[in-house]
């Protein structure tokens, strides 16, 4: 009877120690770097800030690329021809 708790005590040990294992191993493995899945698309600059944001992120407007609808609508406002 002993040994029958001696051996569940020790499967159980194990399996705990596998899991804390994996645990460990898991987290930097599964974390993305910062940036990474944008890192080779082009960047380009918003014509009204300066925000720096991947061309498939721009919108592309008179006299340049915008990070928003807002800033583009500000820039040719801006820069409307009188
Ligand atoms: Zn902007």
């Amino acid at each position: 009877m002993l040994k029958l708790i001696l051996l569940i005590v020790i499967v159980l040990a194990v399996l705990w120690l596998a899991r804390a294992g994996r645990r460990r191993v898991n987290p930097p493995a599964a974390r993305p770097g910062p940036g990474a899945p944008s890192a080779r698309e082009a960047m380009v600059s918003c014509a009204q800030c300066g925000l720096h944001l991947p061309s498939g992120e721009a919108l592309p407007g008179r006299g340049g690329v915008f990070c928003s609808e807002g800033h583009r609508a500000a820039y040719e406002k801006e820069h409307a021809p009188k």
